[in-house]
């Protein structure tokens, strides 16, 4: 309902809008690398996760349709695990969850078998596509994804954190029906195709994931 009010508001002033959408509605999609027309696949309604998903997924066709019928310069970002120093660990992410660990001493906890994978994408690599992208007037009425290509299992991710922060914790597995409540549904793998976002603004991240990791390490030991 918030994308609505934003987008009719702007509608009667002609203002670029970025909807920030994210990887998630493409769901449990096995097309890996997620390309931005590629089918997605979401799950029952009786697993919540899919809630988020699919009212992304609803703003974009709103969106698309404002751009469509009243062009209204519309571009949607899928983004791709954000992550950099001062993200929150507070909604559980990953990273900030397993440094804090790693720096407190306590269990690595990784969910499931670890094998699940993400594209870990930093922040700045993030907001320079973003600032670059609204300049583009052939971006409108687009969908790109914005992220990284490094794909990482959770459970190396945990080996990196341990490593990296010089920790004694041990990597523990904990089964996703104790890590999470009933109604969750985790993705197996989730990484970008970059080639029209490359082709658009010429975006290459730059930032590895060993960097993010120091830098958010050294966060957590100041802060
Ligand atoms: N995860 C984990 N341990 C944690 C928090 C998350 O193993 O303490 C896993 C989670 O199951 C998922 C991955 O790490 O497979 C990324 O989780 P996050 O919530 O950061 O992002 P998303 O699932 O939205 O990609």
């Amino acid at each position: 309902q918030g994308t609505e009010v934003v987008l009719k508001a702007a509608a009667k002033k002609q203002r670029t809008v970025v909807v920030a959408s994210t990887s998630e509605v493409y769901g449990k999609s096995d097309a890996v690398p997620f390309r931005e027309d590629g089918d997605i696949a979401l799950g029952p309604t009786v697993k919540h996760r899919w809630a988020y998903a699919c009212s992304k997924a609803l703003d974009e066709f709103l969106a698309l349709a404002y751009w469509k019928e009243k062009r209204l310069p519309v571009i949607i970002v899928r983004f791709f695990n954000t992550v950099g120093p001062r993200q929150t660990g507070r909604y559980g992410m990953v990273i900030p969850n397993f440094v804090r660990q790693a720096l407190a001493g306590e269990p690595i906890t990784v969910f499931g078998d670890g094998t699940q994978t993400r594209c870990f994408t930093y922040v700045g690599d993030v907001v320079g596509a973003l600032t670059e992208i609204v300049t583009r007037e052939a971006a409108y009425g687009g969908v790109y994804n914005v992220g990284n290509i490094e794909e990482v299992s959770i459970r190396e991710l945990a080996e990196r954190v341990k490593a990296l922060a010089k920790s004694a914790s041990p990597i523990v597995n904990i089964p996703y029906d104790q890590a999470y409540e009933s109604g969750f549904e985790d993705m197996p793998r989730s990484v970008p195709d970059l080639a029209k976002i490359r082709a658009l603004i010429g975006y290459e991240p730059r930032v590895t994931l060993d960097e993010i990791l120091r830098l958010v390490i050294e966060h957590h030991r100041t802060h």
